[in-house]
């Protein structure tokens, strides 16, 4: 059984979960069930990464084999940025439900504090997504919608929603039995700050996901999240090596030096070292894989434990260096990483 943290709703969340982004569909389900199948309990994914049908497929593949019971899956998903003004919340938590199959998520997310305006508006680069007839739905899709709307200055395009008005549906999500528990991503301190301190707040964020590796040791923002009672998911624990734009000149984590040399000590893997690393800060960490010797490896960590030195020397490894700049929002009124965290 895998450890879990307790969150300030009384569930538990379990330590280790299995990322999907660019899970492609075809591989994806598999993943899931090979993660299932050994030990994963905790499932994260996104109605952004296209792919929540077979997520659900390999769920209930486990579940109809017995292998596992619903109640004992921790799912999570997010609210994409296109659904933020409050009537849209609903239907986009619903869209993803049906897609998954389930009747309920032990988690939803804000995906990322900036709204965006769902158009049908074309930009001339191609870094867009557009729904296609098959996930379209009458009341809040339509084929040929684009997630991702850009400008030509390759900046979203702004929609006037107000985060704390997200967060009034998303409670409402709660209320209804559809979601478990509510959280955000990839929020800073003061918009997290805004939420808790938002006049007749129902239901306070349990977790924080955002991204966290040897070189963004996040320290401020998690002792920030532990003095709120708020658990810390960290996202890129491998340093994300396929996010498409990433360039040669960036630096490769599970290539570093001391990563590999402790990883060598403890007779395990640079993936497994910069997992228990979080393991053993109370951070909940999720990594994406497709490949079932890799999913495998990716939970074995409670065998073993980073020493006191060898964690002081990944910490110094920080270098407040993202792979996730979200450079397309820097003009929003919500970008998150103007400020220091
Ligand atoms: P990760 O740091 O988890 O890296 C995933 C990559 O590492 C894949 O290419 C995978 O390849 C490879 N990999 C996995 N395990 C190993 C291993 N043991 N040895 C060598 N290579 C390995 O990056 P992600 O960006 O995917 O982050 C993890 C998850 O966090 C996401 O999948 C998503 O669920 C979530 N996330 C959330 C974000 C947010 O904004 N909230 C943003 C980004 C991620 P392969 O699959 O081919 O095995």
């Amino acid at each position: 059984m895998i450890p879990a943290v307790t969150l300030s709703t009384g569930a538990k969340m379990p330590i280790v979960g299995l990322g999907t982004w660019r899970a492609e569909p075809g591989k994806v389900c598999e993943a899931v069930k090979v993660a299932i199948s050994n030990g994963y309990r905790h499932i994260d994914g996104a109605f952004i990464y296209e792919n929540e049908g077979e997520v659900g497929a390999g769920i209930h593949a486990m579940i109809d084999q017995g292998v596992v019971k619903r109640e004992d899956l921790f799912v999570v998903s997010k609210l994409w940025c296109t659904f933020h003004v409050p009537s849209l919340v609903r239907g986009a938590c619903e869209k993803t439900l049906g897609d998954l199959k389930l009747d309920y998520l032990d988690l939803y997310l804000i995906h990322f504090p900036a709204g965006m305006k769902v158009c049908s508006y074309i930009p001339q680069h191609l870094t867009n997504l557009f729904v296609d007839s098959s996930s379209a739905t009458l009341s809040l899709l339509q084929p040929g919608d684009n997630l991702f709307p850009l400008d030509d200055d390759k900046q979203i395009i702004t929609d006037d929603s107000n985060f704390l008005d997200t967060w009034e549906a998303m409670e409402k999500l709660v209320d209804d039995g559809l979601v478990k528990a509510i959280g955000v991503s990839n929020f800073n301190k003061d918009q997290i700050e805004a939420i808790l301190n938002k006049p007749g707040l129902k239901h306070k964020p349990v977790t924080n996901q955002i991204e966290c590796h040897p070189y963004l040791s996040q320290d401020k923002m998690i002792d920030y999240c532990k003095s709120k009672g708020i658990f810390v998911t960290a996202y890129a624990p491998l340093g994300s090596p396929e996010r498409p734009w990433a360039s040669p000149d960036d630096p490769t984590l599970m290539e570093e030096p001391i990563i590999k040399a402790i990883a060598e000590k403890y007779k395990k893997t640079a993936a497994q070292v910069l997992m228990r690393f979080h393991i053993q800060r109370n951070v909940v960490v999720i990594a994406k894989s497709v490949t079932p010797s890799r999913i495998k490896e990716n939970i074995q960590l409670f065998d073993f434990e980073l020493s006191e030195a060898d964690m002081k020397e990944i910490l110094s490894m920080n270098r407040n260096w993202r792979g996730f700049p979200a450079d397309w929002a820097t003009k929003h009124k919500d970008y998150p990483y103007h400020t220091e965290y």
